[in-house]
Parts: C-alpha cells; structure tokens; sequence
C-alpha cells in the first residue's frame, strides 16, 4: 500500500519517479522499538512501515521525542528493531549481528551527526580517512578518497585544520566528507543543520542536493525546520513512534538558487582565526 495515497495531498496513485520497477533501498516492515529501563519501557516506534527508493531525499520531521532518531538509528544499522523486520536493499538485517550490521554499514551507509562527531585532536584528512581504516582500505588508497571526498565537499584547502580551526559549517562539511568516503549508497543525516545558521545551513542542503541529483546518493535527513524540509523530494512525519503523513514534496526549494538570495557571512574569515601557520603549498604531506 503507498501511504502517500492516503495523506490527502497526492491524488491517489500518483507514483514518484523513483516508484516503478525499482526494488526499494530501505523497506521497513512493521518496526517496533521499544526502550526497556526495567521499571518503565518506552515505546519509541510504535509499528513503522514504509519504503524508499534509490534517489530518494526524504525529509523526517516531527516533535522531539516523536522517535526520529531511533528510526534514523535503526536505518543506520547502529540499532536493532525489537519486532518487525527491515530490508536494506533487499536483504533482511534486522536478525544479523552488531558485527554484521557494522560491516553493511561501512559498505553502504554514510551517517551525519548534529554535533558533527569529529576527533578534535585530529585533522580534517585524518578525520575523513577513518572510515577506510574500519574498512580495511589499503593505506596508499585512504589518503587519495579522503582527499577526493574532502574536494567534494569542497574543503580541499583545509585538509590540515582541526576541527577548533574551522567554523561549524566547515566542521559538518569534513562530518559529511567523513560519511562519503567510502562511497555509500545511502546517505543519513540525523538534524545536521541543527547547529548551524540559516544560510549555512543551506549551504549543507545544497551538498546534499547534489549529491543526490548529481551523484544519486539515496538521501534521507532528520529536521525540524519546515523551511529545510523544502529541499527534500519528500517528507514524512512522525508522532508518538508513528509515521503520521508522507507527502511528496511540491515546488521544492533548490539551494543553489536560494544561496545567491542570502547574505553571505566571510566564512574563511571565521576558519582562519588564529590558523595562519605556514602550510606547505606543494602538497607536501610528509610533516605528519
Ligand atoms: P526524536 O529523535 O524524535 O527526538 P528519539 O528517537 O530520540 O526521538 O526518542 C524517542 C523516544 O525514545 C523518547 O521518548 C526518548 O526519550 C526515548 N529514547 C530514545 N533513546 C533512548 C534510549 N537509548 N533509552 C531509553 N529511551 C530512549
Ligand atoms: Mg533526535
């Protein structure tokens, strides 16, 4: 059944481009997530069923506590359902094990933080590298797709600085460099604008929107902020443990023609703050 028909605002049988003939990337059937703290237990997801699709950018809204994040967990393969059974591209995970789940996860899945998660005491590089050491990438190999994934992002300059060096869009730039370095299929992000100011933030909306249109990374975000939520193909939302609405999204906004509207703050200003060290410029590495 396609929830979508039900909502009201997409005539019924109306399909998203992704829909036809297409196996979907995330298929959840039932999910029940239930925390139990011995005296209480609490019902985070209350039965979740819904599919997305390969190119997919779905936005997930909904109150705190509406369990956003244990769904997002649980997509991510860092949780496990208490009932119900999830489909990641056809195969059903949600029986396999934490080192089972971690494998897949470094296989297909890059995860995006609110509070980016970076090791302080550790430059962008090697920050971004990380995941290919989980993933048993050959040494010569992590340096290159850490650097590739830092240019795509577009912090290849600053590849040296740690995190206290740069500003909050800079460091969930390196956070989402991190998640695609070793080229996911799927690409979660739990509130990654939350910490961050507006046209930052769309500066975020504007890599993940080319990521999913250019690259046809299958994204799915958690927000809040309705205004966020317009950059998404499609939003769901979420109360008390339950998807409530799933709607596709009319007129979505694009970032890359809403950046040019906004005020522009002089971000390399606010990374280089105390950061004037000499760098060598011929890509010299070796000083590690
Ligand atoms: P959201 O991300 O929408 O704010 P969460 O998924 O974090 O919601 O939480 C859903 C519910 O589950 C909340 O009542 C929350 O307190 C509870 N919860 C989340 N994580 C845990 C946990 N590890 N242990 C116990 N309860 C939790
Ligand atoms: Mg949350």
């Amino acid at each position: 059944m396609d929830q979508r028909s039900t909502t009201g605002q997409v005539p019924s049988g109306t399909k998203t481009a992704e829909t036809p003939g297409n196996a979907p990337t995330i298929r959840l059937e039932n999910i029940v997530k239930t925390y139990d703290l011995g005296e209480v237990q609490v019902h985070a997801l209350r039965g979740v069923s819904l599919e997305i699709y390969p190119g997919e950018f779905v936005a997930v809204m909904g109150a705190s506590g509406s369990g956003k994040s244990t769904l997002m967990n649980i997509i991510g393969c860092l949780d496990k359902p208490t009932r119900g059974h999830y489909f990641l591209d056809g195969k059903d995970v949600s029986g396999l094990t934490k080192r089972e789940l971690a494998k897949i996860r470094s296989q297909k899945i890059g995860f995006v933080f609110q509070q980016f998660n970076l090791l302080s005491r550790t430059s962008a590089l090697e920050n971004v590298e990380l995941p290919t050491i989980y993933a048993g990438v050959a040494i010569e190999e992590r340096e290159r797709r850490a650097r590739e994934a830092l240019q795509r992002v577009g912090l290849a300059e600053r590849e040296g600085h740690f995190p206290s060096q740069l500003s909050g869009g800079q460091q969930q730039r390196v956070a989402i460099a991190r998640a695609l370095v070793n080229n996911p299929s799927l690409l979660l992000a739990d509130e990654p604008t939350g910490n961050l100011d507006s046209r930052t933030s769309v500066e975020i909306m504007d890599i993940f929107q080319k990521l999913n249109d250019e690259h046809g990374l299958t994204v799915v975000i958690v927000t809040h902020e309705t205004d966020i939520a317009q950059y998404a193909k499609r939003a769901m939302e979420f109360r008390d443990g339950k998807m409530k609405k799933d709607v596709v999204i009319q007129n979505r906004s694009i970032a890359s023609e809403v950046l040019p509207t906004l005020p522009s703050i002089d971000e390399d200003l606010v990374g280089d703050i105390g950061v004037e060290s000499p760098q060598p410029s011929n890509g010299d590495t070796s000083a590690k």
